[in-house]
């Protein structure tokens, strides 16, 4: 019985570990990384590499008492302004370190916060900014993160006059006893209203994020929410367990932990989601997200043409990552960087220096062999040894040694497929990547020894304690792709 198999399998895997959005994960980094280092890497950039662009749009109207986001909660839109103006800075500062031959972008993702907290022509400031800059290419993938209950039609047609082509929508859950709990009202109909503008301005690749977990969802609310989300169709869908942390998001305080589902309910929600989705046209690509079987996501999967950043899954091939905003994280030239996490800080920094890193890490060799092994596992499901092996001048199977034995479970359990000619993750396996990868990971240990909280979410966290609405960790979050549609500092 599949259900019954997946069921077991979800509880047998249930155990905390990172989502790999980055490779060493943000535990690990330090902060005696910063601004030197960042202009340091930019510099080291070649002609011909290609960017993507992330800007962190902190503002919301009002508090998700679910968040675990970097955001700055205010109904004065008057904010937005120096804070575009701030990004612009931060943005001219950072070209003015990269070497002349390095302008092409084949990324541009606007996340949040709520980046439709911003006025259209704010939104167009940095767009017109990015194009004087840049050259955007063509096929670019050009994304933002939208909070229906707050879009307007202006903001809307500003989108379709500038270009983008990618639409993430947090969703969440349409219940609307769930909604009263987690303090996000927005009704079915404004969602539906706004995807049947988008559609007609032109849009047609929409993300839809939904939650499971969150306080007050029910078998009967969540089946609910399941059909009116196949009903809208849209492209890609993220399911994302809530994580609640209660010590580092006071707000989710805000309900009592008797509200929250019981683990065993957690479970059965996403056990819903992944038949419902399975069953009427997505393919699951990889842990909690699912793409409809013609989208190029799914085709791509086929290819091996998968990349994964910190803004989730995507079919841009890897690109040097150029975070701009609070909190906001880079991976430039084999190293990552993270902007200070606190508004004020951070418009210092720009003010003063034109760049904002506080903390990174610089990988060495070990680190970059295994975050290569690492991101064809999360975005492939398969590794081919003689190439791995002919790539990195080693040989796995003695490089390895002591991480190959902890793949036998995942043989056993008829999930991996392992031998001289590679690895290759099979059925149900796709939903257990980060357990399979963490077998490769280097900094694990050392993470959980020195954690004094959870660091972690589980892997499949019925009522775990961990993170997982964003990226890995509790401690930097969401942003979030695996987020709710929070942005990739955390995630
Ligand atoms: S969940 Fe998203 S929209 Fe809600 S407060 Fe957090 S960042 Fe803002």
């Amino acid at each position: 019985m599949l259900q019954d198999r997946l069921r077991t399998l979800l509880h047998k895997y249930n155990v905390a570990g990172p989502r790999y959005t980055s490779y060493p994960t943000v535990p690990a980094w330090t902060e005696s990384v910063g601004v030197a280092d960042y202009r340091r890497s930019l510099k080291t950039l070649g002609g011909g590499e290609r960017l993507s662009l992330y800007f962190h749009l902190p503002f919301c109207e009002k508090l998700c008492h679910f968040c675990g986001c970097m955001r700055v909660i205010t109904a004065d839109h008057n904010r937005s302004r120096p804070y575009v103006d701030t990004l612009l800075r931060e943005l001219d500062a950072t070209v003015a370190e990269l070497p002349e031959g390095v302008r092409e972008v084949s990324q541009v993702h606007f996340g949040g916060g709520t980046p439709n907290f911003l006025q259209p022509e704010e939104l167009t400031d940095i767009l017109n900014r990015i194009r004087s800059h840049f050259q955007v290419i063509p096929e670019a993938e050009i994304a933002i993160e939208m909070h229906p209950r707050t879009s307007t039609p202006a903001f809307c047609e500003n989108l379709a006059t500038l270009g983008f082509n990618r639409i993430s929508l947090g969703v969440q859950d349409f219940d609307p006893k769930v909604q009263e709990l987690i303090n996000r009202h927005q009704t079915h109909a404004m969602t539906v209203e706004m995807v049947a503008m988008l559609r007609r301005l032109g849009f047609d690749s929409f993300n839809f994020d939904l939650i499971y977990g969150l306080p007050g969802q029910s078998i009967a609310g969540w089946e609910k929410t399941l059909a009116q989300t196949l009903a809208l169709r849209p492209n890609r869908l993220a399911v994302y367990s809530y994580a609640h942390v209660p010590w580092k998001s006071p707000v989710q305080r805000s309900f009592k932990d008797s509200d929250l589902p019981s683990p065993g309910m957690k479970l059965e929600l996403f056990q819903r989601a992944y038949e419902t989705f399975t069953k009427n046209g997505y393919r699951a690509i990889g842990m909690d997200h699912f793409a409809l079987e013609e989208d190029e996501l799914s085709r791509a999967l086929d290819q091996g043409g998968i990349h994964r950043n910190f803004m989730g899954y995507s079919t841009q091939a890897e690109a040097h990552q150029l975070g701009f905003g609070v909190s906001a994280i880079s991976y430039v030239g084999g190293n990552y960087f993270q902007n200070l996490k606190e508004l004020p800080d951070y418009e210092n920094s720009i003010r003063s220096e034109g760049l904002a890193s506080f903390r990174g890490y610089l990988l060495d060799r070990d680190d970059a062999i295994r975050r290569d092994l690492i991101t064809r596992i999360m975005c492939r499901g398969s590794v081919e040894w003689p190439a791995f092996d002919a790539q990195w001048d080693l040989n796995h199977g003695e490089y390895f040694r002591e991480n190959l034995p902890a793949l036998e479970g995942f043989v056993a359990d008829d999930l991996l497929e392992s031998d001289a000619a590679g690895l290759r993750v099979k059925g149900e396996g796709f939903l257990f990547l980060r357990n399979i990868a963490m077998a490769f990971d280097r900094h694990l240990e050392g993470i959980r020894d020195q954690a004094t909280t959870p660091t972690f979410s589980s892997s499949w966290s019925p009522g775990s304690p961990g993170s997982s609405i964003s990226s890995v960790f509790s401690s930097t979050t969401r942003n979030s792709r695996a987020k709710p549609r929070c942005a990739p500092p955390t995630r």
